[in-house]
């Protein structure tokens, strides 16, 4: 594949970060791939597994002369990050960010970039529950959705190339309103974790199974539960403070229907049950 954008600019250096420069080298798609992250412990990672072509020790630094910027930090940080960056930008440059909620990052961003910038912000529905500079693989992306919602006047050309460098990933690309994007992913990632962060926390309550019997005979859901939980704590805080209205409408929907379950489990009734499982079922065929 040919060179996409000549220098791209990576503000973090974890999963993400590192997924995307490690599927930009193998497949040729970046003249260069500089690096940048707060921790100089990071850094030093990053420069010791040849993450990145250059690491360098500032943000500044990083997206001079970058013709892409990609900020890959936890949702909290963007603000901080795109203030500090925002003088130092090549005129013409595209910036885009992973981050995992969009409104609250649109909003933190938007007001800090000069006019002469495209932003683009984005989001790859791909992840682990491994972070840091070491957890990346060039294959992350594959067959994955990345998802990007630029608002207002967004130069077409500026879209498209960041669209031919996701392909260049081997991810399927759709635009979506920034909104909608996060009450869709309310629905099925954020909300979904936070049932297993709950999950597993009851299970470390109950006294009266020891988490020895919790771990020994962990049944294939609460393995998943247990897996899902153990993401990154900061980003997923970040996650729930930022996208805080949709978690919260489609957190209530969810207590709402467990009652019903309850209710259902209490009372006995068998036929709600069955009627209510055959309905998810049917979904997760859909998926299939
Ligand atoms: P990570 O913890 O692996 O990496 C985050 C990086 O950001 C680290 O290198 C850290 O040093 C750096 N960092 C933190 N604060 C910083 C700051 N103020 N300035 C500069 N660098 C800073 O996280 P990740 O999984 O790569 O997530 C990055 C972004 O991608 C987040 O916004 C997250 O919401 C989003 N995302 C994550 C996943 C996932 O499953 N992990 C999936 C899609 C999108």
């Amino acid at each position: 594949m040919s060179v996409i954008y000549d220098r791209v600019a990576l503000i973090g250096l974890g999963l993400i970060a590192g997924s995307m420069s490690l599927a930009m080298r193998e497949a040729g798609l970046a003249g260069e791939v500089v690096g940048y992250a707060r921790s100089a412990e990071t850094r030093a990672t990053a420069e010791e597994i040849g993450l990145v072509d250059r690491v360098v020790a500032t943000a500044a630094e990083a997206v001079q002369g970058a013709d892409l910027v990609v900020l890959a930090v936890p949702v909290g940080a963007m603000a901080e990050v795109a203030q500090e960056i925002a003088p130092h930008l090549k005129p013409g440059a595209t910036v885009t960010d992973v981050g995992s909620v969009k409104q609250a990052v649109i909003t933190a961003v938007g007001p800090h970039l000069p006019e002469n910038v495209h932003f683009i912000p984005g989001h790859p529905l791909a992840g682990t529950e491994h972070s840091g500079p070491r957890s990346g693989f060039a294959s992350l992306f594959r067959n994955r959705w990345w998802l990007l919602t630029p608002e207002g006047e967004v130069d077409a050309a500026a879209i498209a190339r960041l669209e031919d460098l996701v392909r260049g990933f081997g991810a399927n690309t759709e635009r979506m309103e920034p909104a909608h994007h996060d009450l869709v992913l309310a629905v099925t990632s954020h909300t979904p974790h936070l049932i297993a962060y709950t999950m597993v926390g009851v299970a470390d309550h109950i006294k009266r199974v020891t988490e020895g019997e919790v771990i020994k005979y962990s049944a294939a859901g609460f393995r998943d539960f247990t897996r899902i939980a153990a993401s990154d704590p900061t980003m997923w805080r970040d996650v729930f403070l930022q996208n805080k209205d949709a978690v919260l409408d489609i957190l209530g929907r969810f207590t709402e229907e467990l009652f019903v379950l309850q209710r259902a489990i209490r009372m006995g009734d068998g036929p709600h049950l069955h009627d209510y499982f055959t309905r998810t079922r049917a979904i997760r065929r859909g998926i299939i």
